[in-house]
């Protein structure tokens, strides 16, 4: 018999999280061999921190449910053909030490994923992260060679993989991170401009600085102020992929804003809000191309990976104050 150790909502979050906002429980698992045809019982052995989950926390939970969430998770018992004991897959079963499944929601790791390849890269560049940049910046922005691209939380796991891919793509990219050395970091994978949105004097004169002709896209991570400014110095037909609003995620009281209707009409611009699953059926294809493109060197990696299942709320609330350089991912 398995002891999961599994983290609740306690309380609906007010504001940013705090620790006291989680529970920290114990769930005994039923012996799969007592019945239960294809039954698999799994380890986490990295689990994800993603923004999403403060909104999605409010709008899809009650208090006392797990907390919602995705990891890469080893088999370690199986009865069902399907899983060999060893196998690693990705499944959305929450923050969960040990989970049980028939299989039906896991998805095995591209069988082309090298040994030498972290496997937490599927909760990131290679995984969800990855692909909302890969389908946010082709199908939404819809880039083109020689474009310039502006995208925010530019040193995280989205932001990162789309700076990276417009430049593969025959793009200038302009990115703009909370820290100094997020800011060298994104110069050191290839950014052609990088600036610390929380110290420069004007984001007005900086974006203005950093691509003098305006953008043509702009992927949009946080929302907020810096979207209202941006919009200002999109070129005219330019496109913006509205992919999230981290800097509203943890108001109390929503924020009012410049209105975006005069630019929009003004520049022709585009505006579309998107989520990841709607190309869920070209989720392989997604894959194999970051894939090939990390293989190859192509496309780099960052992970701020914290140790222990016991901090992932550490982590979550670390991930949402800008601690992290690429994905954050806590390893158990
Ligand atoms: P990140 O790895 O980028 O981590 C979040 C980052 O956001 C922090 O590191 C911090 O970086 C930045 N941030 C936090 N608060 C603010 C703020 N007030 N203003 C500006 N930046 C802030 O997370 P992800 O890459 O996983 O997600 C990025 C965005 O994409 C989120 O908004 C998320 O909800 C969205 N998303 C949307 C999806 C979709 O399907 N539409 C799918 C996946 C993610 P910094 O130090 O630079 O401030």
């Amino acid at each position: 018999m398995v002891i999961a150790k599994a983290w609740a909502l306690k309380k609906h979050f007010d504001g940013f999280p705090k620790t006291s906002d989680f529970d920290l429980k114990k769930i005994e698992l039923p012996n799969i061999k007592d019945g239960g045809e294809q039954k698999l019982l799994l380890e986490s052995v990295f689990l994800s921190v993603d923004p999403y989950m403060r909104p999605y926390s409010r709008r899809d939970m009650k208090e006392g449910d797990i907390m919602i969430g995705t990891q890469v998770a080893r088999v370690v018992e199986s009865k069902n053909p399907a899983f060999t004991v060893g196998a690693f897959v990705v499944a959305g079963r929450g923050w969960r030490t040990h989970f049980i499944s028939d299989g039906k929601d896991l998805q095995l790791l591209p069988s082309n994923w090298p040994e030498s390849l972290p496997k937490s890269l599927a909760l990131g560049t290679v995984g969800m992260p990855g692909l909302t940049a890969y389908f946010g910046l082709l199908e939404v922005c819809k880039m083109k060679p020689g474009e310039t691209v502006l995208v925010n939380a530019a040193a995280g796991a989205v932001g990162s993989v789309v700076g990276q891919l417009a430049k593969i793509g025959g793009c200038k990219v302009v990115g703009c991170a909370g820290s100094d050395d997020k800011v060298a970091y994104l110069k050191k994978i290839g950014f052609d401009e990088a600036f610390n949105y929380k110290t420069v004097k004007s984001l007005d004169e900086a974006l203005h600085k950093a691509s003098p002709d305006g953008y043509d896209c702009f992927f949009d991570n946080v929302g907020g102020e810096f979207a209202s400014v941006a919009i200002n110095q999109m070129k005219k037909y330019g496109r913006i992929a509205v992919c999230g609003a981290i800097s509203q995620y943890n108001d109390s009281v929503p924020q009012k804003g410049p209105y975006v209707q005069l630019p929009m009409i003004f520049k022709e611009l585009q505006m579309e809000g998107f989520l990841v699953t709607r190309w869920n059926n070209r989720r392989e294809e997604g894959l194999q191309a970051l894939l090939k493109w990390v293989v190859e060197g192509k496309v780099k990696c960052h992970e701020q990976v914290t140790e222990g299942f016991e901090n992932m709320p550490m982590a979550f609330i670390g991930m949402l104050k800008g601690e992290n350089l690429g994905k954050a991912v806590v390893k158990v």
